[in-house]
């Protein structure tokens, strides 16, 4: 990397923990973690026109029009808190998605530093889906079965209920899979061509994916760039 700025990109299957791993990382690496799907359940919670126009695509695991997704994300992109770098999590999904984020950094002379693709056997998958929990304020991730919260229901940071997100239902979980394998994927080549992929294994505890994060960011910040 050319300064100290730095610029990744998490990816990987549906309820692989991006979303997890992306705030841990942030805690270390001082750059915002920036998440689409946040981003648009904030506003469908809070009923925004956006978040109504957007409301049928992420209950059903489908994914929301282009032109929308890339200008909310681009925004968060381009901000002043993200001058010095950003976590993304859930975006790119689609490599038109990819190419207009490397467009924008591209007119500021930024580009993304690498791809983190963190993978998981689909049925392990499927069942974190299925117990997964989030809280409705602060959008904390919990597990009923490998993370539950210290009091049932309720968030250990700020004690507000938790909830299942309307898209961790089967029907949704199965349509989320196939979108992420039809558009989603292709993604992976997209940053291996560019010598941007460094694939990590997902399956171990969250603290021990941590640790192969932070050890996958370090070799790079130390030009020990992959192959
Ligand atoms: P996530 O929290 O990343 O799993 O995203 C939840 C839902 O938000 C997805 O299933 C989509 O409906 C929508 N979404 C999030 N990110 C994107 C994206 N990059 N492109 C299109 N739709 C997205």
């Amino acid at each position: 990397m050319a300064d100290d700025d730095i610029r990744i990109v998490l990816m990987g299957p549906p309820g692989v923990g991006k979303g997890t791993q992306a705030k841990l990382l942030t805690e270390t690496l001082a750059v915002p973690h920036i998440s689409s799907g946040d981003l648009f359940r904030t506003n469908y919670q809070e009923a925004t026109p956006l978040g109504m126009q957007i409301k049928k695509y992420m209950t059903e695991g489908l994914l929301v029009p282009e032109n929308i997704t890339i200008s909310i994300v681009m925004e968060a992109v381009l901000s002043s808190q993200a001058k010095k770098g950003f976590i993304l999590d859930g975006f790119p999904r689609t490599i038109t998605q990819a190419e207009a984020l490397d467009q924008a950094l591209t007119k500021q002379n930024k580009f993304v530093d690498f791809t983190l693709n963190i993978d998981v056997p689909t049925e392990q998958l499927v069942k974190r889906l299925a117990s997964r929990l989030l809280c409705s304020s602060c959008q904390t991730t919990y597990n009923t079965e490998t993370q539950p919260p210290k009091s049932e229901g309720l968030c250990d940071l700020c004690n507000t209920p938790l909830y299942q997100r309307d898209d961790d239902g089967q029907a949704a979980v199965k349509k989320r899979f196939q979108v992420y394998n039809n558009d989603s994927r292709p993604l992976l080549k997209y940053y291996g061509s560019q010598g941007k992929l460094i694939n990590i294994d997902g399956t171990g505890t969250l603290m021990k994916v941590h640790q192969h994060l932070l050890q996958a960011i370090s070799n790079i910040s130390s030009n020990n760039i992959p192959g």
